[in-house]
């Protein structure tokens, strides 16, 4: 079989894990197995470089912050494959322009065009085990681009689809996918298996155990996906287009602490106000999420939404450009909790359930928004956790 796997921050984090994650590689490749390897940075080098950058300035240009951040993922993958080599084993460790990895412009959060995968083949015809640094590529420009935070996911669901692996296996630091985060609910059950649908829901609302743009490609392109435990042989998680879970109402709770919120106060409520702030979002590629618009009596309009927290300080700049800076109010001590699943379409008080569980908690609920298959509150941050617990209680995901 051809095999992609990934392993993550935490399961390359030390030396003696990156030994670990060098064993089990060798165990499949015993096997008989064609293996294509996917690393992260050491978990924490990520967050330090940006860290670093911001040590300078609050917002540093693209093109440098990618070639800064795709650092930690070269540091990585060649010590795997030193490790590999070491143990005697033929390895070659590729960046993501070595992998053949093509992107669009867009730094920091680019997009893959597509994936010349004749290297890979060569050096896996070869014999060798490919160990490609996770997270990035390059543009036409020759320039480094990295595929926006948890893109190591990414990187290994693309070159899965493009080499037509048979598996892909996502190693992370807990048994796979469960009802939500166990990190904040000990009692959260572990899933066997999950569709597209619900998963890339869960993760696009913040359950980063897989990052949602993977997920959306591996359903794109039929990726067989699973994810694991490195630190165990457990069984994990089977990310499946079966949408047989009708009869599940819910089927998981996540919690996004990477929300911001604006609001413009006072704005004049005339046609195509709206548009010119959210274009002017737009053009800088921010993600704006809820939308909310208070209809004032003098003729203005209070208008507020959320964005990733990540994008505040370019969205406070957009801002200024459109309203003057005393009616812009910003506020980041705010998460977002929401309650995700297939069974909700043919289900009704599904959303009156989780309103009243916050209610009873004594959680203002501050915005909501829904869709067929999810019911979103924002809180406030110091609310997050409880809600998530309240919430799993209430919809008995731990039975
Ligand atoms: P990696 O470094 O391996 O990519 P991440 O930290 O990105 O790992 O993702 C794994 C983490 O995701 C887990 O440690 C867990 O705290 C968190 N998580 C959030 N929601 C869930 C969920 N529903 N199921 C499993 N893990 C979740
Ligand atoms: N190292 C990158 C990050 O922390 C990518 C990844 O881990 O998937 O976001
Ligand atoms: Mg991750």
């Amino acid at each position: 079989m051809l095999i992609v796997q990934k392993y993550g921050g935490t399961s390359m984090g030390t030396l003696e894990r990156i030994d670990e994650v060098a064993k089990r590689v060798i165990k499949y490749k015993n096997e008989g197995h064609s293996l294509v390897i996917v690393v992260s940075a050491m978990s924490g080098v990520t967050n330090k470089l940006i860290e670093y950058a911001e040590f300078f300035t609050k917002r540093p240009q693209g093109r440098e912050m990618d070639q800064l951040l795709s650092a930690g993922e070269r540091v990585t993958s060649a010590l795997l494959s030193i490790a590999l080599v070491s143990k005697g084993y033929e390895a070659i460790t590729l960046s993501g322009r070595q992998a053949g990895i093509l992107t669009d412009n867009l730094h920091t959060k680019a997009r893959i065009h597509s994936i010349d995968t004749r290297r890979m083949k060569n050096e896996l015809d070869a014999g060798k085990i490919v160990v490609v640094a996770g997270f990035q590529g390059v543009n036409e420009n020759g320039d480094v681009t990295t595929l926006g935070r948890g893109g190591s996911d990414l990187s290994a669901v693309a070159i899965a689809g493009a080499m037509d692996a048979d598996l892909c296996e996502i190693y992370t630091d807990v048994d796979g996918v469960y009802t939500t985060d166990p990190r904040i609910e000990p009692k959260a059950k572990k899933l066997d298996k999950i569709s597209y649908d619900e998963m890339l829901e869960l993760a696009s609302l913040g359950a980063k155990v897989l990052q949602n743009r993977s997920v959306e490609l591996a359903k794109k392109l039929n990726v067989n996906l699973v994810t694991r435990n490195s630190f165990n042989e457990n069984e994990g998680t089977l990310i499946t287009g079966e949408n047989n879970m009708e009869a599940v109402l819910v089927s998981g709770i996540a919690l996004d602490k990477n929300q911001a919120r604006v609001t413009i106060r006072g704005v004049v409520d005339k046609p195509g106000i709206a548009a010119e702030i959210f274009s002017a979002l737009a053009k800088k590629d921010i993600n704006v999420d809820m939308i909310i618009q208070n209809v004032g009596v003098d003729g203005t309009a209070n208008i507020g939404f959320t964005i990733p927290q990540n994008e505040f300080e370019l969205a406070k700049e957009v801002m200024s450009q459109t309203a003057p800076a005393s009616k812009i109010v910003c506020n980041s001590e705010i998460v977002k909790v929401s309650i995700v699943g297939v069974g909700m379409k043919s289900h009704s008080g599904v959303a009156a359930l989780a309103f009243s569980t916050l209610a009873k908690e004594g959680i203002n609920i501050q915005m909501i928004s829904t869709s067929e298959i999810k019911v979103s509150m924002i809180v406030h941050e110091k609310y997050g956790e409880l809600a998530v617990r309240a919430l799993h209680d209430a919809y008995k995901l731990d039975k």
